[in-house]
């Protein structure tokens, strides 16, 4: 079988305002995904066996832009690459690899919160930050939110500034979902679930998606995946490693979503 989709996993949790774990998050997702109690079929009927990754394995990071450097080398063949992070920062260096190799790209994030601080606590790379850096050096074509509930006036302003669109918990509906024109780059971070199906984040707010809305959103997608990321799983916070298993379910799923939308030269 062709090796069709790039995995890459980052080791990093410094740039977590609050908590540390999710550096631990990579190999645990793995294991979930190989866990004997599912198999490695997604719901559109795709098969995600082991043999369709092109694994570059997990990376011990000590500087923060040598996940730019090291994604440059992971995504060269130009295949499809999924990160698992990782605290949310990893995000920034991410579509910077992105961008030199693309151009400017969709992306659609899905978080309780907007990571839109032009700075927070001092740090402008923080977990908190990194759509603020994405659009401050215009790696986005267009930003679109999904599952925010924390909307702080400091972000509202800076969505605002960047012309960020922003769906709301409060204002989500299946029935509503963002349709996108150009190849996309999903941005997943875990705590956009509400924390009664995905316990294992450093941030437990309340009031967010399920695990089922999250897959509709995913297999609602239209157009090319170039890339995706997973982050924000802490394990330390995790109960009977259920937010493991979600998140290498939403592993395949984005996969089997990469898989069916792929661009004709992949
Ligand atoms: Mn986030
Ligand atoms: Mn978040």
């Amino acid at each position: 079988m062709q090796k069709k989709i790039t995995l890459q996993g980052f080791l990093y949790d410094e740039k977590s305002s609050y908590l540390s774990g999710p550096a631990l998050a990579p190999p645990l997702i793995r294991k979930a995904y190989h866990s004997d109690s599912a198999n490695y079929f997604a719901e559109n009927g795709l098969e995600i066996p082991p043999e369709i990754w092109n694994d570059k394995g997990d990376f011990e990071i000590k500087e923060y832009f040598e996940i730019e450097k090291i994604t440059s080398k992971n995504i060269a063949n130009g295949k499809p690459l999924i990160t698992l992070g990782g605290d949310h920062s990893i995000t920034y260096p991410l579509l910077k690899a992105h961008h030199k190799k693309y151009g400017p790209i969709d992306i659609l994030h899905i978080d309780a919160h907007a990571d839109l601080y032009d700075n927070f606590e001092g740090d402008k790379f923080s977990h908190a930050c990194p759509f603020a850096r994405i659009m401050d050096d215009k790696l986005a074509n267009r930003l679109v939110q999904i599952g925010i509930r924390t909307l702080s006036k400091h972000q509202k302003e800076q969505a605002d500034k960047f012309g960020v669109e922003i769906i709301q918990m409060k204002d989500f509906s299946l029935l509503q979902l963002p349709k996108f024109e150009n190849p996309l780059y999903l941005s997943l971070d875990i705590d956009g679930l509400d924390p009664a199906f995905a316990p294992g984040v450093s941030h437990h707010e309340p009031g967010g998606l399920s695990t089922r809305e999250v897959i509709s959103i995913i297999q609602s997608i239209n157009v090319p995946v170039l890339g995706a990321d997973i982050v924000e799983y802490n394990p330390t916070r995790d109960i009977n490693d259920m937010t493991a298993m979600l998140s290498a379910k939403l592993l395949k799923e984005i996969a089997a979503k990469i898989l069916q939308t792929e661009r004709p030269e992949l």
